[in-house]
């Protein structure tokens, strides 16, 4: 019998959200969608809609949770009708504006007026007319902050949740606690390889549906073993199966940018090499990627070199975005070296860093999936069997437990959560990292001693940044170079800025240091985005020359206006300092140091070494500075960790003795510990102390 809910839309031709006729386009791809699994399962997602607050839903990546089930809510709830929206949340910015545009698409309405999304920085959604929106997680917990009880929402669809980013958990959280005080907010929480019975037991009473995949039979094959370079011996997979082995397109999961890049040069200039065999084409695919170039992988793999030979052959390297955040039809042989990029934190010398870390064993069976969607495939798994067995985790560690809680703290305060201890995590984070992100807060000013927000601290969630720069462009106000330090940390809020292709990297180099100053780095990104903004009109050629991406640097330029707008806001003057006053230089350190006190390194006499302060951490300048001189003090933006540790984008502070005016609590003698900073302060007490002393009874 036919599904009544397939049949419906067929029978009218009017667009119900324009009130256009719809256009051929809209059917060819109605007629894919209605072939996806998740739409056997309308009626009873429709069904658990209407008699639950909360519903549980778990399908295979590829079912169509994300573009569908957002489209069958639509026409249940007619938010549009209402003057309510549907969100639909994603951890990853590609994937909501990906996602979005397919649906508009789908929708037949334009992107960006019925359909849009949000990401940070950037609001892609027209205000009384979009009424479904993707959201990135963090962008729809800011919105808490401003309205928690997420008034404007009908239906909130939580995707990705077995991503367990910390603000899709902390999202879970607050939904617990809103749906009580909103009985008409319906709330679909959404996975691909769910934990089901963590998520059945943190919400309790909710029913689940399960939407079984179609998926196929996946030969796992190991390395014999351990690979020495991961890199060369994926690249050495392309090409044997793209010799060896049958039309169908390869998946490979790489860790980042730069090595994705680097991969997908490396894989053309082999492939025009082999023109006994079809054509090879890589496509990359990551989260900085512009959206059009992400739109590439979903077009058809290359023409057969002659009619009648076999057609080419689709290499899509990517990051873990698609691992379940993108699905891509086709995919015959995942390629799968074992690594991804996690972030990790230390709360112990409170370090965040990005590193390249094993994958769960959860990941390796999401990603060897990727090959069975249309047809029976091959996942290469370049480490052994036993390595399998024996290294991997079951699953990685939700990031609540991984990451810096300072920012989620600050914004469950902001929403008001009375008792953030006894907040109902699904999986609460360690006492320690919690502590640790309590107390930056009080060194910051943000929280009072009695663990209250403060007014600093209540402006300071305000800004979608970081604690720290949030502080900084506040304090700048005080050194009257707000102007300056809304570019800094525009700069600094952007992807890496500078291009340094592998051929020309001495030229990249040289053009960078071109911009250098005598400050140090945050000064070199002043330089930077002031020459970048004088040659605005001509900005394409202008980055060229200079090597410099011109899509970060207009983002940084997008950035700064917003962030201008809040600081006009609270009513901040844009004040501006010259080069040539001689505060300049100071008090645009004085004011980083004002939120980056905690990242403060200073040499060691002894050893000649940066040691960071309190912990006492070696640390190298990384190679990237243009400061040509050893600061004995140097404050800086990112701690990185590969072989050796080294600081990135680091600036001077010519005078130690600010730490200690700007930050006394922080810096507080009776709690400092022995190291090299310790050594200097102490100094400096005995130095000054009887010279005060004496001076007293001269008067
Ligand atoms: P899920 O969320 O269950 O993983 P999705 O809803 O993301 O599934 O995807 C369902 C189907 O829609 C997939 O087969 C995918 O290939 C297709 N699809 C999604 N986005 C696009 C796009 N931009 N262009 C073409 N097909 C797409
Ligand atoms: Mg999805």
């Amino acid at each position: 019998m036919e599904n009544p809910y397939l049949a419906h839309r067929k029978e009218s031709k009017e667009n119900p959200y324009t009130g256009k006729s719809y256009t051929e386009n809209y059917f060819k791809i109605l007629e894919k969608r209605e072939q996806l699994p998740v739409f056997q399962y309308k009626k009873d997602l429709l069904e658990a809609l209407r008699n639950n607050q909360v519903t549980l839903l778990v399908g295979e990546t590829g079912s169509g949770k994300t573009t569908q089930v957002p489209q069958f809510f639509v026409e249940e709830l007619k938010p549009h009708l209402k003057n309510k929206m549907i969100v639909c949340t994603q951890p990853r910015r590609v994937a909501a504006m990906s996602v979005a545009k397919r649906v508009a698409e789908e929708m037949d309405v334009e992107f960006g007026r019925e359909v849009g999304y949000t990401i940070r920085f950037d609001d892609f959604t027209t205000n009384n007319k979009t009424f479904l929106k993707y959201s990135t997680d963090g962008m729809l917990l800011r919105e808490a902050m401003f309205d928690p009880l997420l008034t404007k929402y009908s239906c909130i669809i939580l995707d990705e949740t077995h991503e367990r980013t910390c603000a899709t958990d902390i999202l879970m959280g607050l939904i617990k606690e809103i749906i009580p005080r909103r009985p008409d907010l319906r709330v679909l929480v959404m996975s691909a390889t769910l934990d089901t019975e963590r998520f059945l037991k943190y919400f309790e009473g909710s029913p689940l549906i399960k939407v079984p995949g179609r998926t196929f039979p996946v030969e796992i094959l190991y390395s014999e073993k351990p690979e020495l370079d991961y890199v060369d011996a994926a690249i050495r997979t392309v090409l044997q199966i793209h010799m060896k082995e049958d039309p169908g397109d390869i998946l490979l999961f790489l860790t980042g940018e730069e090595e994705i890049e680097d991969v997908c040069r490396k894989l053309s200039f082999r492939g025009n090499e082999m023109v006994d065999y079809p054509i090879l084409k890589p496509i990359p695919l990551y989260s900085s990627l512009p959206p059009n170039e992400q739109q590439r992988i979903f077009c058809d793999p290359p023409k057969p070199r002659e009619p009648g030979k076999p057609p080419g052959r689709k290499v899509i390297v990517s990051t873990n975005i698609a691992e379940t955040s993108l699905t891509i039809d086709g995919i015959v042989y995942v390629i799968d070296p074992g690594f991804c990029k996690q972030k990790i934190y230390n709360p112990r010398n409170r370090v965040e860093s990005l590193q390249v870390t094993p994958i769960s064993q959860a990941s390796a069976e999401q990603r060897a999936g990727r090959a069975g969607r249309t047809r029976p495939g091959k996942c290469y798994r370049l480490y052994t069997k036993e390595s399998y067995d024996t290294h991997l985790t079951k699953q990685t560690p939700p990031e609540m437990l991984r990451t810096n809680l300072t920012t989620v703290v600050l914004q469950l305060y902001r929403i008001g959560v009375a008792n953030i201890c006894k907040f109902h995590f699904m999986e609460p984070p360690a006492p320690e990292t919690m502590m640790r992100a309590l107390e930056i807060l009080n060194y910051m000013g943000a929280l009072d001693d009695e663990g209250d927000l403060t007014e600093l601290g209540k402006m300071m969630s305000d800004f979608p940044v970081d604690p720290q720069l949030a502080k900084v462009l506040i304090s700048s106000s005080k050194y009257k170079c707000v102007s300056q330090m809304l570019s800094i940390v525009s700069m600094l809020s952007i992807q890496n800025p500078f291009l340094r292709p592998a051929d020309k990297k001495k030229e990249a180099d040289r053009a960078r240091q071109a911009f250098a100053d005598v400050c140090g780095d945050h000064f070199l990104l002043l330089n930077v985005y002031d020459t970048y903004v004088k040659n605005q009109f001509d900005a394409k050629r202008w980055c060229r020359e200079n090597f410099l991406n011109p899509r970060a640097m207009a983002s940084a330029v997008r950035i700064r206006e917003q962030l201008e707008k809040i600081m006009k806001r609270f009513k901040f003057e844009i004040s501006e300092l010259s080069p040539l006053q001689k505060e300049f230089q100071n008090n645009i350190q004085k004011s980083l140091i004002s939120g980056f006190f905690m990242q403060v390194a200073c040499t060691n006499k002894s050893t000649g070494k940066y040691e960071i302060i309190k912990e006492n951490e070696k640390v190298d300048l990384h190679l990237s500075t243009c400061l040509q001189s050893k600061p004995t003090w140097v404050v800086f933006n990112e701690y990185i960790q590969t072989t050796t540790a080294s600081i990135r984008t680091v600036t001077e502070i010519s005078n130690y003795k600010w730490l200690l005016e700007i930050a006394p609590a922080y810096y507080d003698l009776d709690t400092l510990p022995a190291g090299a900073a310790r050594d200097y302060f102490i100094k400096e007490k005995y130095e000054n102390k009887p010279k005060a002393k004496k001076q007293k009874r001269h008067k």
